[in-house]
């Protein structure tokens, strides 16, 4: 394959880099739809995927969903998907927590149901979602009540997070020996029409200021999410494709397990973007910069259908 990166697939190229792997992971959002939408062309690209044997994975840092969750949605959108095949940070996190830590002991959970649903469905106790309430009249924050069993914290999307929630998290943390695990660090969850609000990484981030202790991330670029599909199907990351919508996250993920690299340009980033990285020299920004752009993964139709 060619030693220039970012450069355009199309033509002739794409049947060349598709016959060079077995196995296809995309990111969600900005990839295979937005929002609500589908991405047109993208179910029939997936669905022919697959019937042409390639695995096909879906690795999204939203962990405001469970697996079960993201199928639906997948079936409903024309997407043919089954559970297995999907890695969220809502499944890594819980995954991580039981394979890797070897948890033995319960979460205080700043997240949601679908965190709370998979750490159930490891079977990890957890110590509930929503509003944590302000108790009668507060003051003596440092000594606020904490549950003896707890021995992580884990921190994702919650839409309830609070200065209670921050402040019961830093206590927990200064126990020793308490895990610490974040779902991944995306700071803004890009909307439309230049819309964005506020993403994980702001939540995580004010955690690890207060507890000024560092946490280990499950989501895209750490190379657990890969780690995690590779464990459980065997994939070769010299034969596996990355697809993703954002340099940061999806394609910095890709070069950091050695996997092929594709940027789609329906979400967020663009290629002058990748070639900012690519022209400025820095080593650690190489990682962002693509082996390949399309302008949508509909691109890849004309190859698969022919
Ligand atoms: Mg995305």
């Amino acid at each position: 394959m060619s030693g220039s990166k970012c450069t355009r697939l199309n033509g002739a190229l794409v049947k060349q880099v598709l016959d060079s792997v077995d196995s296809v992971l995309f990111d969600c959002d900005g990839v295979i739809w937005r929002g609500d939408q589908a991405i047109p062309g993208a179910s029939q690209v997936i669905n022919l995927l697959k019937q042409k044997g390639k695995k096909v994975f879906f690795v999204t840092n939203n962990s405001t969903k469970t697996r079960k969750m993201y199928v639906d949605k997948m079936s409903t959108l024309g997407f043919n998907a089954k559970e297995d095949e999907v890695f969220g940070t809502a499944y890594c996190s819980a995954v991580y927590l039981k394979t890797v830590c070897k948890l033995e002991g319960k979460v205080y959970l700043v997240g949601s149901n679908a965190m709370r649903e998979e750490l159930e469905a490891v079977g990890i106790q957890q110590t509930g979602v929503g509003p944590d309430h302000i108790s009668g009249k507060q003051t003596d924050w440092a000594n606020v009540p904490l549950e003896s069993e707890v021995k992580a914290v884990v921190v994702g999307f919650d839409e309830h997070f609070s200065y209670m929630k921050l402040n019961r998290a830093l206590q927990y943390l200064t126990q020793p020996g308490c895990l610490f695990v974040g779902t991944n660090r995306d700071t803004r969850l890009p909307l439309e029409g230049g819309k964005a609000v506020p993403g994980t990484g702001c939540l995580l981030q004010a955690v690890e200021t207060a507890a000024q202790r560092q946490a280990q991330t499950v989501g895209k670029p750490n190379h657990f999410m890969f780690d995690c599909v590779a464990s459980q199907f065997g994939v070769d990351p010299s034969r596996c494709l990355m697809v993703g919508d954002r340099l940061d996250t999806d394609i910095m993920l890709g070069s950091n397990c050695g996997l092929k690299t594709l940027l789609t340009l329906t979400g967020v980033s663009t290629v002058a973007d990748a070639e900012a990285h690519q022209k400025s020299g820095c080593a650690e920004r190489q990682g962002m910069v693509p082996d390949y752009y399309v302008e949508s993964i509909a691109d890849l139709l004309p190859a698969l259908q022919g």
